[in-house]
């Protein structure tokens, strides 16, 4: 039996990406952050890229805060996303 409240509140992949880095800030409505939370926790394509950005905005956050205006922020950006487990970057 479907639940039509639910269906209607489920958000697309499309929908989730959309609103993934306002997600990361938190500025989302608690019901919209709670919405893609669901999402992101049953969804194998968005949580990777969730879990990405989230490691992404913490290591510029980071670097930015070590050094402002730094010509190797780039590096250090890629350190730290190497630091958090992606190799490949
Ligand atoms: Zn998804």
């Amino acid at each position: 039996m479907i639940d039509e409240m639910r269906m209607d509140q489920m958000l697309t992949c499309d929908d989730v990406m959309r609103q993934l880095w306002d997600y990361l800030d938190a500025e989302l409505t608690p019901d919209r952050m709670a919405a893609v939370a669901a999402h992101l926790s049953v969804c194998t394509r968005c949580y990777p890229q969730y879990d990405f950005e989230r490691a992404f905005l913490k290591a510029v956050r980071a670097a930015q805060r070590d050094h402002p205006v730094s010509p190797t922020l780039r590096v250090r950006v890629q350190e730290a996303l190497r630091a958090e487990g992606f190799p490949g970057i």
